[in-house]
């Protein structure tokens, strides 16, 4: 039983796999007389949605496939994980990108597999059903997942922050632990509880501490009778040299400085042995926590590899300047998936580099269909790296441009407002800051019924 995914267009027999011959990574042309491309995208993160509206008005049938039925606004889950905001102001449902493009199709499956020769892909059905997918291009855009440098056994204890589910899982989890800590009688056991480790002194890390920082110093005070939620340690631990590496040394220790003034302990040069129920070992001392939390590293996901070209040591798919594979005519890597080099130096893995790389490939292809061919390879534009630390207080760095502050903290409250998905998550989060800037409260404080503290 031929069981490929058929949408709108050609049934699923007149396909076959294209020839290669003659095609150059740049120049795709997969046409057949009478047929309209088929473009798969992998991925509906940033990249993927990027690459699917710049293929808005192409007469081609467009797949876009993601094993979550939303998109994230990954920048903002530390405010979820601190009870700022919830997981529906964060995201949007992707199937909501069919009603404003005709040509597209949204299919919730997991790719597990992909055979190049056949331009074929195989995705798990929510059901648990296999359907394999032709392909006459291949946008694979499935970002990044965290990685614990092969400490696997870390992540049992110091859960990573990445999807909506693990946000409110470190809300229950840090919630939780004042829940108990009211509870207790023992003293060490107390601290133990009402102290947060945080692993890895990048973004991430930086935001997650000044934010927790708010909550035990200002949200909470008043809400215990017997404990005192003010005097929680919060630790941020790095085996860098110093927080924030892909900023300026300068700003950094702007960072630094303003992380000890909100209460936060920053460790640098520290190396985490062992992570455990108890605690933390980290350069040879242990610190008993109930919350230890994975900021660290990360590593592409398993589609790229399967693609069969060259990977860096991430995982990241090595792509041509024109964000193709190399020998894979018509397949191409963006986003986080894959490692670009610009100049001497690798594109970040940010949002913004993902949503040029998705509108570039989108705009390579839309050109293509129209029998034009694109010469110019894709250039990252830096708009600027910015990080927020608490209430009041934001860095960033453009060029040589470097400021902190309060007028930096608007600059970013203003950009993350516009970049978020629709118009309803701009709404709810604005009224959500403005209740959460002037009373001090936050409004998602939600533990589920069976909370997961450990
Ligand atoms: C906690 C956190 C904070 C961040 N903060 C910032 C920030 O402040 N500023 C900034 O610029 N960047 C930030 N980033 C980085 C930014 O979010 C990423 O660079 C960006 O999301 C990359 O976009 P992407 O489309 O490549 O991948 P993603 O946005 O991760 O999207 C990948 C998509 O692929 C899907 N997928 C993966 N594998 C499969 C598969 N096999 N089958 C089907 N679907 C699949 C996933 O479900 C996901 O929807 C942050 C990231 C995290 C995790």
């Amino acid at each position: 039983m031929n069981d490929a995914l058929s949408i709108a267009g050609a049934p699923e027999a007149d396909r076959s796999p294209r020839d290669a011959e003659g095609l150059q990574a740049k120049k795709v042309n997969p046409l057949r007389s009478g047929q309209k491309a088929r473009i798969v995208v992998v991925g509906g993160g940033f990249a993927g949605v990027a690459a699917v509206r710049a293929l808005r008005g192409s007469d081609a049938e467009i797949l876009l496939i993601d094993r979550r039925n939303h998109h994230i606004f990954q920048p903002l889950l530390y405010q979820v994980a601190t009870a700022v905001l919830s997981p529906a102001e964060i995201s949007a449902p992707i199937r909501q990108l069919e009603v404003k493009q005709q040509n597209l199709s949204v299919l919730l499956a997991e790719v597990a597999g992909v055979n190049v020769d056949d331009r074929m892909l195989e995705a798990v059905l929510p059901e648990g059903g296999i359907r394999k997918i032709a392909f006459d291009y291949l946008v694979v855009a499935t970002g990044m997942l965290p990685s614990y440098f092969g400490h696997d056994e870390f992540a049992r204890y110091a859960p990573a922050l990445k999807t909506l589910s693990d946000a409110e899982n470190i809300r229950a989890k840090i919630l939780g632990a004042f829940e108990r800590a009211t509870t207790v009688v023992d003293e060490g056991e107390r601290a133990r509880l009402m102290t947060f480790v945080l692993i890895g002194a990048g973004p991430t890390g930086v935001e997650l501490a000044a934010s927790l920082a708010h909550l035990v110093k200002i949200t909470l005070v008043g809400n215990f009778r017997h404990i005192d939620p003010s005097r929680s340690a919060i630790i941020l631990l790095d085996a860098s040299k110093r927080i924030l590496p892909t900023f300026a040394e300068e700003l950094s220790q702007r960072v630094a400085k303003r992380l000890t003034k909100l209460g936060v302990t920053v460790l640098t040069g520290v190396k985490v042995e062992a992570v455990d129920e108890q605690g933390v070992v980290a350069g040879g001392k242990r610190i008993p926590t109930a919350t230890a939390l994975w900021t660290a590293g990360v590593a592409a996901s398993p589609l790229p590899k399967m693609l069969g070209g060259e990977t860096d040591r991430a995982g990241r798919m090595i792509v041509d300047p024109f964000l193709a594979v190399a020998d894979l005519p018509g397949v191409f890597v963006v986003g986080d998936a894959a490692s670009v080099i610009q100049g001497e130096h690798p594109v970040p893995g940010v949002a913004q580099a993902a949503i040029q790389q998705g509108r570039y490939v989108g705009q390579l292809i839309a050109k293509e269909l129209r029998g034009q061919e694109t010469t110019r390879p894709f250039r990252y534009v830096d708009k600027g790296n910015m990080a927020v630390v608490g209430k009041n207080y934001a860095v960033l760095e453009r060029g040589r441009l470097r400021t902190s502050g309060f007028l930096t903290w608007l600059v970013w409250a203003f950009v993350h407002i516009l970049a978020l998905p629709q118009l309803q998550n701009r709404l709810r989060v604005q009224r959500q800051w403005l209740w959460s800037y002037f009373t001090g409260e936050r409004g998602s404080r939600v533990i589920p019924e069976s909370p997961r503290i450990k």
